[in-house]
């Protein structure tokens, strides 16, 4: 008897374990009332919701409300190919499948690197469920050096919100080709940061065409979360972002996404009142600028000009953006690129174009703020400090390395060190880092 109880526990475990979601048309008015822990699709009408549940939660629905719920095919719904009210599905046009699959990906980066093997790094960060590589690209003339702020850009982590992986392997040929023409900005940010680009953190989605993993677990519900804790079901594609974050310790980063087009601050589990994130003057800033450059973005009036903290949109829990600043001290924002998630493939050039140059900025705030080497009065590299800057409400510890990048707005700082049980007031200028650091002596 007891074997067999213990079987069926384990059995129910794993189920609960493996629950998966579930995406449903239903009455907005059953949004927290009938249908509870309904996860919105961001989809605007009238009398509609699109958005998923848990299959578990699904069952469960009693059978009158379950009447008044439609099961959606993820994949025509993401083509944006779904009449909402009659539920047809219109034939798709050709075109949706001039993308890079994985073995058209993974060629597409070895060629690069290979070629370009003096600033292009090809890395892969484990293996997703299916075995398939979590490649990501160290764009850097040095890309070993960890005295240069790293920037990351991580895309596709939602199978089928698949835009930002073509934009990812695009900036990839841009930066390659711009540095080659001798551009400065580019050599710039190769020479003087490491930009690490992962154009897709969920290959198998892709493929499978879904939104979740293989597991069809949603990765970016999968995080240690400041409010639920510790992830209960950790995903390999998970884990190899969390080991990426820990290796590399990006100073910046934007996770791309689909299905708007905004772009979304932080924080996404708890509203920015009273306390907003203590880096909010740096990314704000950031995010007005990629949005003035976003024509499609800007006129998002949904927002504030396409840019909304993420909690008032819609609250997430276990994401990235949440998990990178608390978790890995990276500052984190995430991007919407296209109201359709898989665009047809004909868009992407138009999509690409809205984006290169905010990108680029981007890449350019990565290496924008304080660029100090701390030394102690006899000159000797300094431990043991902390610092903090008058545009942030955070103390920084010196992680071990008396080289620090600070990043800031264009405005003047005040700079505070703490060491040794006193505290130093500096004003600094910030500019962009050029391989050159102000010297303190503490
Ligand atoms: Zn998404």
């Amino acid at each position: 008897m007891k074997l067999i109880f213990l079987f069926v526990l384990s059995f129910s475990l794993l189920a609960q374990a493996e629950d998966t979601e579930v995406l449903i048309r239903i009455p907005k008015s059953f949004v927290g009332n009938e249908v509870k822990h309904f996860i919105s699709d961001h989809f605007s009408h009238d009398y509609y919701a699109v958005g998923y549940v848990s299959k578990h939660d699904f069952n469960q629905l009693p059978s009158n409300v379950q009447s008044q719920v439609q099961v959606l095919e993820p994949l025509s719904w993401a083509k944006g190919l779904y009449d909402i009210e009659s539920l047809s599905i219109r034939a798709e046009e050709k075109g949706f499948d001039s993308y890079h699959n994985y073995v058209a990906l993974t060629a597409l980066l070895q060629k690069i690197a290979s070629e370009n093997s003096d600033i292009v790094s090809l890395q892969s960060a484990g293996q997703s469920v299916k075995g398939r590589e979590l490649w990501y690209v160290i764009l850097s003339n040095t890309p070993n050096d960890t005295n240069k702020p790293v920037t990351s850009l991580i895309a596709n982590m939602h199978g089928d919100e698949t835009a930002g992986r073509e934009l990812m392997l695009s900036m990839i040929e841009k930066v390659v080709d711009s540095y080659r023409a001798g551009d400065a900005r580019t050599l710039n940010i190769v020479n003087n940061s490491r930009v690490l680009i992962m154009p897709s953190m969920n290959p198998d989605g892709f493929e499978l065409g879904r939104r979740g993993n293989a597991n069809n677990v949603d990765l970016n519900r999968n995080f240690d979360d400041p409010i639920n804790g510790a992830s209960r079901n950790p995903q390999p594609e998970t884990l190899a972002v969390v080991a990426l974050h820990k290796k590399y310790h990006p100073n910046l980063g934007l996770n791309f996404h689909g299905g708007s087009v905004c772009f979304n601050l932080p924080w996404d589990h708890k509203s920015n009142n009273p306390i907003t994130f203590a880096d909010d003057a740096f990314i704000h800033d950031i995010a007005t600028e990629y949005a003035s450059l976003n024509s499609t973005m800007y006129r998002n009036n949904e927002f504030d000009h396409g840019v909304t903290y993420g909690y008032e949109w819609y609250q997430v829990t276990g994401g990235l953006q949440d998990w990178s600043i608390l978790y890995a001290d990276s500052i984190h924002a995430t991007v919407e690129l296209s109201y359709t998630k898989w665009p047809n493939a004909r868009d992407l050039p138009s999509i690409y174009n809205e984006n290169e140059e905010a990108v680029f900025r981007v890449l350019e705030k990565g290496l924008f703020g304080l660029h100090l080497e701390i030394l102690t009065q006899s000159g000797a590299q300094a431990t043991g400090f902390e610092i903090k800057t008058s545009d942030s409400n955070r103390w920084l510890s010196d992680k071990g390395s008396n080289f620090i990048h600070r990043l800031t707005t264009d405005r003047m700082q005040e700079v505070q060190i703490k060491a040794n049980g006193k505290i130093l007031k500096i004003n600094v200028d910030p500019s962009i880092f050029d391989g050159q650091y102000t010297q303190i002596r503490l």
